[in-house]
């Protein structure tokens, strides 16, 4: 896998690079990531803050009450709307990147399903990975 990795906006204003190989890999199933990105479901990689650096551009962020009562911040590029980055008050030295803003995320490989018990019924899912119905701590 990729050692380090950089990424940016659906408009390039916004551009990060990450210094590390990312400690957690893991689709996420949960209602506030389906309606804050869109999709039926979102992927994440997991870095420490200190290792992501944002090299241009403005984030705006917007933050929200989790279903066990943490508060979760979505950093997004505000010209062009694309999710980047999300942070949860449970453990707020670490960063999940969006991985569909990784410039090359082909080395991207979930080692979980989390919040798995809140799929879509028609959502693929792997079985030889983890499953846990909602956020493992
Ligand atoms: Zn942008
Ligand atoms: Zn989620």
């Amino acid at each position: 896998m990729a050692h380090e990795f950089s990424g940016r906006c659906l408009c390039g204003a916004v551009e990060y690079a990450c210094a590390s190989e990312p400690m957690f890999q893991a689709n996420c199933h949960c209602d506030d990531c389906r309606r804050s990105g869109g999709g039926v479901y979102a992927s994440f990689v997991f870095v420490s803050e200190n290792m992501l650096t944002v090299n241009s551009g403005e984030l705006h962020s917007f933050s929200h009450e989790t279903d066990r009562g943490n508060t979760a911040t979505k950093y997004f590029c505000p010209k062009c709307g694309s999710q980047l980055f999300t942070r949860n008050s449970a453990n707020s030295g670490r960063r999940g990147i969006r991985v569909g803003t990784i410039t090359d995320a082909s080395w991207f490989q979930p080692s979980a399903n989390v919040y798995a018990g809140r799929r879509l019924p028609s959502t693929p899912i792997d079985d030889e990975i983890k499953a846990f119905d909602e956020m493992p701590d």
